[in-house]
């Protein structure tokens, strides 16, 4: 079986490694010539553990990153398309990545060929959106969705041992979910076969009451200093002994800290809403989520300014990614926070991170300092913001007694 993944990120580079660590033959193509040329020199352009070792194991065996897409595309049975889809203004999604990267293949796909849509697309989008578009085009396939559940950080780890995985085909597409079933069968998990609108909701159901476990405990940690003296984080943690709980593997969602980031949960809820509300649906809830989530780096910037007090206070911020054994700074609440101790008159700000220093001073140019450890930032500052929980930060507090702490994750004292 010949497999095409076009979008070499976190989520196509994962899956064309997986895929050829399973042995099947496969090609990577990313349009981005610089990252394509790293992957093909056998480095990965971004930090994630386990994914380096799989590259080594398989470039040159199951693996090839193709400079030309339409090169190897007359070959494939199954083209996954694993490119980004961002926010439009209006939160919509932005599916133009994915239309230019069907574009680029469309002319040169064999009929018997797959089309299979891994990046999170809005319920609906195949069935209304990209199939007729491709039926229009002349592409007589079956076009797939398979959602991906992966979280940055353990990539190759739940690609390569997932709990369920989603294809949704239309019924009668039995060479998809044939070659889907082959594709999947070593990697022992569930395999579900649904409608193209059930796998796509299936991607939102999951992320949004993700957002939601977040906002929620973020919401009780703020009912909490606002009513009482409660330990909060001690409280969380005897709520995780609840039987219903305890290993969900999900307590690490259901904890308060400065709001959830990264490339899927602000994206995927924000979408979902602004779906939901275009198609006559207002949510409640999950318009709740997200406004909380947008209060938050607000609402821990001004713990930090209450503790730093004078505007002359020289601040330091711990961790920039958005979360930890990650280099990954898109929407890192850290951003949110220094933005906010900047517009408040926070000018002297010391910053420091394991692997992110350069991806975020490349992403949003803050006037900040960035210090080569997490040493020379206790040095420098009076009032310490931890904001990111890398390992490497733990106990950090205890080394400097004397400092202004702001534990914004709850996680200090674990
Ligand atoms: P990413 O931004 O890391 O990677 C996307 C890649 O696609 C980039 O390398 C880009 O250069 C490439 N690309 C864009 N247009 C292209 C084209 N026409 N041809 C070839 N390559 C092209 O994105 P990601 O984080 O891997 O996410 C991809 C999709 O998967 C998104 O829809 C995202 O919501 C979803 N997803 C992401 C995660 C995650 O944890 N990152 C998890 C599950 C699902």
């Amino acid at each position: 079986m010949n497999i095409l993944v076009i979008g070499l990120g976190f989520v196509g580079l994962t899956a064309a490694l997986g895929f050829a660590d399973k042995g099947f033959n496969v090609t990577g193509y990313d349009i981005d010539d610089r990252r394509a040329a790293l992957i093909r020199s056998g480095r990965v352009p971004f930090v994630e553990p386990g994914l380096e070792p799989a590259l080594g194991r398989t470039l040159g065996i199951s693996l090839k990153i193709s400079d030309s897409v339409r090169q190897e595309t007359e070959a494939a049975d199954l083209i996954f398309f694993c490119v980004g889809t961002p926010n439009k203004g209006d939160g919509s999604v932005d599916l133009r990545y994915l239309f230019s990267a069907i574009d680029s293949v469309i002319d040169v796909a064999s009929p018997d060929c797959v089309f299979v849509i891994k990046s999170t697309v809005p319920p609906g989008t195949t069935a209304d959106a990209v199939t007729p578009y491709v039926r229009e085009k002349g592409f007589t396939g079956a076009v797939a969705v398979n959602p991906e559940f992966l979280r940055e950080g353990h990539c190759w780890n739940d690609f390569m041992a997932p709990d369920r995985t989603v294809c949704g085909c239309g019924g009668k597409d039995a060479r998809a979910i044939s070659l889907l079933t082959k594709l999947y069968e070593p990697f022992n998990a569930p395999l579900h076969f649904v409608t193209p609108d059930t796998a796509e909701f299936i991607k939102y159901l999951s992320n949004s009451l993700l957002a939601a476990l977040i906002s929620f405990s973020n919401e009780m940690s703020l009912i909490a200093e606002a009513v009482c003296s409660a330990d909060i984080a001690k409280a969380f943690k005897v709520l995780h002994q609840d039987k219903r709980l305890v290993g969900a593997g999900i307590n690490h969602y259901i904890y308060p800290g400065c709001g959830y980031g990264g490339s899927c949960l602000p994206k995927d809820t924000i979408a979902l809403s602004a779906e939901s509300k275009q198609l006559g649906f207002e949510p409640r809830i999950l318009d709740g989520v997200i406004s909380l989530n947008n209060e938050m780096p607000l609402r821990t910037a001004e713990k930090i300014q209450r503790l730093a007090g004078s505007r002359e206070a020289h601040i330091g911020v711990l961790g920039l990614s958005f979360k930890p054994n990650s280099d990954d700074v898109r929407d890192s609440p850290t951003a949110k926070i220094i933005e906010c101790l900047i517009d408040n008159g926070y000018s002297k700000i010391y910053a420091y991170d394991p692997f992110a220093a350069e991806a975020f001073r490349n992403m949003y140019g803050h006037a900040i300092t960035y210090c080569k450890s997490k040493e020379e930032v206790c040095e420098a500052c009076d009032t310490i913001a931890v904001v990111t929980i890398w390992q490497e930060f733990q106990g950090i507090h205890l080394k400097y007694p004397q400092k202004n702490w702001c534990d914004c994750r709850y996680w200090l004292e674990d």
